[in-house]
């Protein structure tokens, strides 16, 4: 995915092209590896991307004990387009990798999220529940991911910089991923290799697994502003995004960054009908006219270019696992349908397929080795797949303006329905007992089949 503002009419900015499926290459068997010149490096595992994905892989195997390599194509710092909001999700995820987020080293928290639509507007704290704390953070990610993936490195992992992986090795006979190719001529050969190149994973397109097109995709645009409104703390949700006549279904972003800077986003579902017509630097430039000018968020305050990408939800890239390739994050599609959040699902997925090579490499044969890592499609069903279908059933719905504007409508002015609706978004429950709502969010999640 080139993050650029998407035309009008392209909702997936990344074409799945044929570059990485064409530098496909094979393992030379063993007496013409040992022949070449430059031999491969080897190592246990390779991850292909240093975003939150592949850096919690790397930090949770690095303290496994497990040989890990982190190839990134960019240098850190570097820009990834996002709103930069992280729910107690992310927070709770964070904290468990020990990543150290005191607010004097520059996590902004927030208390909760402010939904304005319909004519209402509401403020809800984040639930206050034992297995997720209290608040939630915003931190810019040219910040966040280099954060993280210091941190992996800290923990033991090898992150190599400015490496763009350009293709797997496969192993002719069994079709298993073996390594990696990369741009400057390398190979680095691997027992297992993690997909966490984002969106777009040219690496999973060239062992064959695209993109579902029976899952919701967003797509989202934003820039920052210079803004009075730099230290909200409140992230905040409009609802009224139009299309003429037509409300969308997706929403409008101020996050406060705390640093004198707004940043400042729409996002959209596929599901609405003229999804593929839409100019998302229009529909920002139309929705922020209607902000009071006080606020700021004129082209003069605007400090950086309006980019996009797309939000690839509920798990529109399967088999997570297939022939030693395991895809976590945005490569394996999953970002929330119901909010557009992707940071907390990255970095829980990271960790999920940690444990799981990590039980598999312990295997003292490869059919066990195996069978673990068959393991891991039906722990992330078992974690978000029942959650997810809801999640579907939900962007269906809201793609319809009608059903989009009776919520908006008659859901804001209800303070009841907006914090059963704020848990149910956030995927904030108590995993275990709860209240009422808790218990019924996740009863109906288990109940309903993952896809
Ligand atoms: C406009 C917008 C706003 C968003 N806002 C939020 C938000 O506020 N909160 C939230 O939780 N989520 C948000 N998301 C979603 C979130 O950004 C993603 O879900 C998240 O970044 C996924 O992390 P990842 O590690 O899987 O992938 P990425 O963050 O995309 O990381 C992939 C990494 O792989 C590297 N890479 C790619 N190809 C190669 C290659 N061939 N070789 C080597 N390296 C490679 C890339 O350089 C990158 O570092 C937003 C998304 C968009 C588009």
């Amino acid at each position: 995915m080139t993050e650029q503002a998407p035309p009008a009419g392209t909702p997936d900015l990344a074409p799945e092209d044929g570059k990485v499926a064409a530098a496909r290459v094979s393992t030379p068997s063993a007496s013409r590896r040992r022949a070449t010149k430059k031999a491969a490096e080897s190592t246990d595992v390779i991850v292909v991307g240093a975003g939150p994905a592949g850096s919690a892989v790397g930090f949770h195997l690095a303290v496994a004990g497990v040989d890990v390599l982190i190839l990134e194509k960019s240098h850190f710092p570097r820009e990834k387009v996002c709103g930069d909001g992280l729910t107690p999700r992310a927070v709770k995820a964070l904290t468990t990798m020990g990543v150290p987020i005191a607010e004097d080293d520059g996590w902004l928290r927030n208390k909760g999220l402010r939904i304005i639509g319909g004519g209402g507007r509401i403020e809800l704290d984040w639930p206050d529940l034992s297995s997720y704390p209290g608040y939630g953070m915003v931190r810019a990610r040219t910040d966040f991911d280099q954060i993280l993936a210091r941190h992996a490195e800290k923990a033991g992992a090898r992150l190599l910089e400015g490496v763009t992986v350009t293709g797997p090795l496969v192993d002719d006979r069994t079709g298993r991923i073996t390594g990696v190719t990369t741009k400057d001529g390398r190979r680095f050969t691997s027992r297992l290799v993690v997909a966490a190149d984002g969106n777009s994973s040219r690496l999973s397109v060239a062992m064959g697994l695209h993109k579902r097109d029976d899952r919701p995709l967003g797509v989202a645009v934003r820039t920052y502003y210079t803004s009075p409104r730099h230290d909200d703390d409140y992230l905040e949700a409009w609802l009224d995004l139009w299309d003429g006549n037509s409300l969308l279904p997706g929403y409008g972003w101020i996050f406060g960054m705390g640093d004198g800077t707004s940043n400042v986003g729409v996002g959209l579902l596929n599901t609405s009908s003229g999804f593929g017509e839409i100019d998302y630097r229009a529909l920002l430039r139309t929705w922020l006219a209607t902000m009071p000018a006080e606020w700021g968020f004129t082209e003069q305050n605007r400090t950086e270019p309006v980019r996009g990408a797309a939000l690839p939800m509920a798990f529109n890239r399967t088999p997570h696992y297939t022939g030693g390739l395991l895809l976590v994050g945005d490569a394996g599609g999953m970002v929330n349908p119901f909010n557009g959040e992707g940071i907390a699902y990255a970095l829980e997925s990271g960790e999920i397929a940690a444990r799981v090579i990590t039980q598999a490499l312990a295997r003292s044969s490869a059919a066990g080795c195996e069978r673990v890592l068959q393991t891991y499609p039906r722990l992330l069903k078992d974690a978000y797949g029942g959650y997810y279908t809801l999640g579907r059933v939900f962007v269906e719905l809201i793609g319809r303006p009608s059903v989009m504007r009776f919520a908006t409508k008659h859901g804001v002015k209800r303070p009841a329905v907006m914090r059963f609706t704020m848990k149910l978004l956030g995927n904030l429950t108590e995993t275990r007992g709860g209240d009422a709502v808790d218990r019924l969010i996740n009863a109906v999640s288990k109940m309903t089949p993952a896809a």
